[in-house]
């Protein structure tokens, strides 16, 4: 079924009675040339581009749960491609140019708002820190402009500027960042994929895999055996327990990262803001709700769900940043498991095991990514070698000491 105009027009004026499930509940079949495990935006994307681009023709997608239950429908939506090392920009911006197509690609309204991104700075040394990471942005074809306290406040006139601890100084905004829908993602992709064959299969969890002689040629779920000529994980917060089943320990963590959303307001944040001098970052739904969250819960847990501690923490951001959000209540707030990589950055890569290739450590900024994600995992997996803007993301790159630490803290499971 396509969406379009004329079919809204053709459905208000005959009782809405010809719309189709957006995508179909197949049974699994024996075996697949490609079978991903996880449909959450980078699983439904992988297979989406595995059928559009690259002409592959059997493919499963297995989802322990429903499509956009997991991070792809729990996240605060926000798209950017603000990075300094060339080794994330040339990705994200990739991942910002395949967003600004989505939405005629998947032919599904997926809310893709170019509302700007603008991080706030608030010192010397943090400005020029932001120049250079607007430099590199610019030199990788995004977009990046520098603004002064007074260009902040022509879009933020109410921001607390002159008696805060932290007074804001200007910020780095670039005006292609914003927001998606995020669940109307996971729909698009699932919509998009299943049109091109692709079986879409729910409620069926990866319990093993089968390995013969060093090879991947199958998995076991809680629907059966199912035989598979490639395997791709793209499982996010649960990557750390998927690959242990094929007895590999992963050079990440999983955290819980919660979000927040306010009662409706008038509308106050036309954009996105982020905090530089604490962690909280916001922007207003389409409802009016004040969308934001802060910081990772910091303990390790495969809990959808987070602590008091972490609420007061991203509050007191909020607070410092516009006090007037203490007049706000909080209408809803969850958790999501983050899969925290120890440089920050993600892995797109083949593993040791032939026919197995895996894909995670997207911390907390994996939904910008699902584009490109989806279409460099998608080639990995056709082609057997890297897209070129995801050829720095190995596996191998912590053994070997060539870390992607875009903020240059060493080591640590809380960067992104
Ligand atoms: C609160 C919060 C706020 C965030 N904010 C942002 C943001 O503003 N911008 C941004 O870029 N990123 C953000 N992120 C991060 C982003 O959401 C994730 O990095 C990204 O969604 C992860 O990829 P995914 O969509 O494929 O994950 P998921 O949607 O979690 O998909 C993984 C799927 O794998 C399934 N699965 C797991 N185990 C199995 C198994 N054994 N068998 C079958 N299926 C399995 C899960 O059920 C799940 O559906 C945020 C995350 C959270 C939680």
């Amino acid at each position: 079924m396509s969406y379009s105009a004329l079919r809204i027009f053709k459905e208000a004026i005959t009782g809405h009675k010809g719309w189709k499930p957006v995508w179909r509940k197949p049974e699994p079949k024996p075996h697949y040339d490609i079978i991903i495990i996880g449909g959450g935006g980078h699983g439904l994307a992988t297979a989406h581009y595995l059928a559009s681009q690259f002409e592959q023709k059997s493919i499963a997608v297995l989802e322990k749960g429903w499509v956009g239950g997991g991070n792809v429908g729990r996240n605060t939506t926000i798209i950017r491609s603000n990075y300094g090392l060339h080794e994330n920009e040339a990705f994200y911006e990739f991942s910002l140019k395949l967003w600004e197509g989505l939405e005629q690609d998947v032919n599904y309204n997926a809310m893709v708002s170019q509302r700007g991104v603008m991080n706030l700075y608030h010192s010397d040394a943090q400005r020029d820190a932001y120049v250079r990471r607007g430099n590199a942005m610019i030199m990788h074809g995004a977009d990046a402009v520098l603004l002064d306290q007074d260009g902040v406040r022509k879009t933020y006139p109410f921001l607390n500027y002159d008696n805060a601890r932290f007074p804001i100084q200007g910020a780095l905004w670039q005006p292609r960042g914003g927001t998606v829908r995020h669940d109307a993602v996971a729909w698009g992709y699932a919509h998009a994929a299943d049109k091109r064959g692709v079986d879409v299969i729910e409620n069926c969890e990866v319990t093993g895999f089968d390995i013969v002689d060093g090879r991947c040629v199958g998995v076991q779920t809680t629907r059966g055996k199912i035989g598979a000529g490639k395997v791709g994980v793209a499982v996010a917060g649960n990557s750390s327990r998927v690959m242990a089943m094929a007895n590999m320990r992963l050079p990440m963590e999983s955290h819980v990262l919660q979000a927040f959303v306010s009662e409706g307001l008038k509308p106050i944040i036309p954009g996105v803001l982020t905090y530089g001098a604490g962690h909280f970052y916001v922007s207003q739904s389409d409802k009016g709700g004040l969308v934001f969250g802060g910081d990772i819960d910091g303990y390790n847990s495969y809990a959808q769900r987070g602590n008091l501690p972490v609420v007061e923490d991203v509050c007191e951001g909020g607070m410092s940043l516009m006090p007037m959000i203490g007049k706000a209540r909080m209408l809803r707030m969850w958790g999501g498991i983050m899969d925290m990589s120890m440089d920050g950055s993600p892995i797109i890569d083949r593993t040791h095991i032939d026919g197995l290739y895996f894909n995670g450590g997207w911390c907390y900024g994996g939904f910008k990514a699902t584009p490109a994600s989806g279409y460099c995992f998608a080639h990995l997996l056709a082609t057997d070698t890297p897209h070129d803007t995801a050829k720095h993301y190995r596996l191998d790159r912590f053994a070997r000491g060539l870390m992607i630490d875009e903020k240059g803290q060493g080591a640590q499971p809380n960067l992104h």
